[in-house]
């Protein structure tokens, strides 16, 4: 919902891969169409099921890298060798449209439109256990082994900055973490205190 200034806001979300925020996110777009999800281009290859254009613009690097020094991106990041980047002028259009957008990044990407929009909302979804996150990785079969190994190191790392987000939403029940994320879009800017803080 757009803030009391009636000035529509810019969310962020996160989390190690396996932890649910896709799914969160689905559900949260159910109960709130208005809201405008970015679709970040990638050079990653699409994994089995996933669709261009809808979870990700899949392009060359080259393409990547023309687009990036363009400036066509709000931000970019390099992860597990692959680059990631959020489309400038589809976020700022739905913006100016008075819609709220999420984005889903990593943490590298959530400080960096931090740093270039203070005003925006940074949430964490976090697994209910890195044994769990690792067995869901493990269930879904989309990674080589290697693949797998970086990943859950790299959720290792990603669970120890959460700090760094206004709010976290650990994902046991996915119903309770998709209304926990309503929940923090509805409200007037706040952070939720952190677990253990
Ligand atoms: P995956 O390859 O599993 O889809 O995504 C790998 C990581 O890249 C995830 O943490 C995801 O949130 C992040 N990511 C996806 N799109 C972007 C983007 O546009 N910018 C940044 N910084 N990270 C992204």
């Amino acid at each position: 919902m757009a803030d009391s200034s009636g000035r529509a806001r810019l969310f962020v979300v996160s989390g190690p891969s396996g932890a649910g925020k896709g799914t969160v996110v689905a559900g949260l777009l159910q109960h709130r169409p208005d809201v405008f999800l970015s679709v970040s281009s990638t050079t990653r290859p699409a994994r089995r099921g996933e669709v261009d254009g809808v979870n990700y613009h899949f392009v060359s690097e080259r393409d990547f890298i023309a687009g990036r020094d363009r400036g066509d991106f709000l931000e970019t990041a390099e992860v597990y060798g692959n680059y990631y980047g959020t489309p400038r002028a589809l976020v700022e259009a739905a913006l100016r449209e008075g819609r709220d957008v999420i984005l889903e990044l990593d943490i590298q990407g959530a400080l960096a439109v931090k740093r270039a929009l203070p005003e925006s909302v940074l949430i964490f979804i976090e697994p209910p256990s890195l044994e769990e996150l690792f067995s869901r990785l493990r269930g879904r079969r989309t990674e080589d082994p290697d693949a797998l190994r970086r990943r859950v190191q790299a959720a290792y790392d990603e669970v120890k900055e959460k700090g760094a987000y206004d709010h976290i939403v650990v994902n046991d029940r996915i119903e309770d973490a998709i209304a926990q994320v309503i929940r923090i879009m509805d409200a007037p800017q706040e952070r939720t205190p952190h677990p253990g803080s």
